[in-house]
């Protein structure tokens, strides 16, 4: 089940690349998400690993619900749309619903999208986009700790390992914006 998972979001993403310089092929990012959930968070349930890999489908490419029910199964489905963002809201608006919604999230669906946070802060800092500065790098940050707030208590190592890397890198965006203020 988690090769053919691994294999159907590596073939959705084919073309996609994440926004670093370097265009990293898309499909690393959520190969990260099950690695950090199994080696970090010590998760090895299947239907979490499934959906961790496949946690960008829908949002990403012309995925529906319904093939990934068809393919895989209803529980998988049902954690791919608990983590993916309503397309028609506008950007402002579903960074908002993130935050608001965080706490209401079955405890499955907190574990993937804590591992999501986990790794997006991680490659924003090691791998920034392309033409981010460091405050809106910074912004993302605080963005990401608020919804944080709301996925707490489903993993103390995820959430340790979210604290460690944000706390060690807001610093350095900190002293960075200041240096460049000054
Ligand atoms: P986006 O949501 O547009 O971009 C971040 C997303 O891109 C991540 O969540 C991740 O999503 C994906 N991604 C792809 N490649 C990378 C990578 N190398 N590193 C990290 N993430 C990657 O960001 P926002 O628009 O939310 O910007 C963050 C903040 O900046 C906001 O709070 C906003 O207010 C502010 N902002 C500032 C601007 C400025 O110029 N100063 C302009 C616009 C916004 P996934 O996991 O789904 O792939
Ligand atoms: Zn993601």
């Amino acid at each position: 089940m988690l090769i053919k998972a691994l294999a159907f979001a590596a073939e959705k993403h084919r073309n996609q690349r994440r926004k670093d310089p370097i265009q990293t092929p898309y499909i690393n990012h959520p190969i990260q998400l099950a690695d950090v959930l199994s080696s970090v968070g010590g998760i090895h349930d299947t239907p979490i690993l499934c959906a961790a890999l496949l946690h960008d489908v829908i949002e990403d490419t012309d995925t529906t619900y319904e093939t990934i029910r068809d393919l895989f199964t209803e529980e998988i489905a049902d954690l791919v749309q608990e983590v993916t963002d309503d397309p028609q809201l506008k950007k402002a608006a579903r960074k908002q619903r993130q935050i608001d919604k965080a706490s209401l999230k079955t405890d499955k669906a907190k574990l993937i999208s804590l591992a999501d946070k986990i790794c997006n802060i991680k490659d924003l800092y090691e791998h920034p986009p392309v033409n981010w500065s460091r405050q809106r790098q910074y912004e993302y940050f605080r963005w990401a700790h608020q919804v944080v707030a709301g996925l707490r208590g489903v993993s103390p190592e995820l959430e340790a390992l979210f604290d460690e890397i944000y706390e060690e890198d807001i610093k350095q965006l900190s002293q960075d914006i200041a240096t460049m203020e000054e």
